[in-house]
């Protein structure tokens, strides 16, 4: 289903125009306007979903192999170094667009391009404390 006044349903849709580099029954994908670096692009899909967690299983894996498809062509495309493949649920995690998307961010040596976080530390405590809430579920 697609989503009232959701720009990327109306991108996914064709009703507003982008720069589409690929595109099949189930997915766009277009560059990002504010790229993080040249040739950054989005997977979007063509039906609305907020996030991973609402995707359905059939399209989670699709998207997947979208991205693998994409970032083989482009790299050849771009010449680019590396590529960052990345996807954001829920504000906390850096989500601006409440439709699922993956970000397909293309990387050149020294780019600067910022995708980094403190390296924390992990407790033999907390380890166990995860594994038992897991078996619980
Ligand atoms: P996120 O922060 O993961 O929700 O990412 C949203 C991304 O969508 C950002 O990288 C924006 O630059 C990008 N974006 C927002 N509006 C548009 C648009 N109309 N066309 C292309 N990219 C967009
Ligand atoms: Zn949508």
């Amino acid at each position: 289903m697609k989503k009232d006044n959701c720009i990327f349903c109306k991108i996914a849709a064709g009703e507003i125009p982008s720069t589409t580099i690929y595109e099949d029954q189930d997915f766009r994908v277009i560059l990002d306007i504010e790229p993080a670096s040249k040739g950054h692009a989005l997977i979007l899909p063509k039906e609305h979903y907020a996030n991973l967690y609402e995707l359905s299983d059939e399209l989670a894996a699709k998207a997947l192999l979208v991205a693998k498809k994409v970032i083989t062509v482009m790299t050849d495309v771009l010449g680019c170094d590396g590529y960052n493949v990345l996807q954001n649920n829920g504000e906390a995690a850096g989500q601006t667009v409440f439709h699922f998307h993956m970000h397909l961010i293309p990387r050149y040596q020294d780019d600067n391009v910022n995708i980094k976080w403190n390296p924390g530390t992990i407790s033999e405590e907390l380890k166990e404390e995860i594994l038992a809430k897991i078996k619980e579920k």
